[in-house]
């Protein structure tokens, strides 16, 4: 019997076969959960679908994370049909792809607006209508990266955004912890994603990681996918609020 046997599982973040999200909708499946799937724009939905299908998800829904009136009509539909739900991954991210080189200093109010909203502010919303269908146990699980932490050249106003992430995780774990709900962040290392080769040199970045990362190569989608399966498994039941790295340990480093 897999770890998460009749967990159901929202996922949002899923664009193409290389997003870390759909490493974490596979390896969910084969524990046993079931994956309800949304896609951002009509652009992605034939594809999604078809990936949605070989896990025989029977939920599959637009949700632009921007539109309020998306996201309550994705819960209601997760509702309708499952009437409560177990996890949650918060896959998204996104910063006009300016606003990802050059300098901070040079980051303009609305490229501001944009990355905190998709970004940061999601996390909340999607929390928000998730709660209330997760009855005594629930796992929300977001991504972000080291760059909350520490200057990587080009990252800029993603980092920015990936440090409030950091703070929503925590403030939120202590919102819904009294009910069992818990809700982390995975710190994954650079993966070359659709949404990685929207930040200027970020080739450099995972050359950087294989030479200095103490297990000397970078990450896949996969480790990632193991640590968040953790994380939605009942082998985690003590851990809320928590930030977890999973970058061939390069965070350690000091030099
Ligand atoms: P990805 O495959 O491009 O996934 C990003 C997802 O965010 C896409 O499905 C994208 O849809 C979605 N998205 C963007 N704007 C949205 C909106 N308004 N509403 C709903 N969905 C929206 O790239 P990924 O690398 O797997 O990224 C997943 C998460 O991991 C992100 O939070 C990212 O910051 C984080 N992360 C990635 C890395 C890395 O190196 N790849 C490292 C650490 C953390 P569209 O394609 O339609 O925009």
């Amino acid at each position: 019997m897999g770890l998460l046997e009749g967990k159901r599982a929202v996922i949002f973040g899923v664009a193409n076969e290389r997003s870390i999200a759909w490493a974490i909708a596979k390896t969910l499946h084969k524990e046993g959960a079931r994956c309800a799937l949304t896609y951002a724009t009509e652009r992605l939905k034939e594809r999604v679908e078809t990936l949605a299908h070989s896990l025989n998800s029977e939920i599959v829904l637009p949700c632009d994370v921007t539109s309020d009136e998306q996201i309550n009509s994705t819960f209601s539909a997760i509702k309708d049909k499952w009437q409560t739900m177990d996890i949650l991954i918060h896959s998204v991210a996104f910063a006009k792809k300016e606003e990802l080189k050059g300098k901070l200093l040079d980051t303009t109010r609305e490229g501001f607006q944009i990355a905190m909203d998709v970004s940061v502010y999601s996390l909340i919303a999607l929390s928000r209508q998730a709660f209330p269908l997760m009855e005594n146990t629930g796992s929300i699980i977001t991504l972000t990266y080291y760059g909350s932490q520490k200057v990587v050249p080009n990252y800029n106003v993603m980092g920015v955004a990936k440090a409030g992430l950091e703070a929503v995780v925590r403030y939120l774990a202590e919102d819904m912890g009294p009910r069992g709900v818990r809700i982390n962040a995975i710190s994954a290392g650079p993966v070359k994603t659709l949404a990685a080769m929207g930040i200027s040199g970020f080739g450099e970045i995972l050359k950087r990681v294989e030479e200095r990362a103490p297990l000397r190569r970078n990450i896949t989608q996969e480790d990632v996918a193991g640590v968040a399966l953790f994380l939605a498994s009942p082998l985690s039941e003590g851990v809320t609020g928590e930030v977890i790295y999973v970058d061939a340990g390069y965070n350690i480093m000091g030099l």
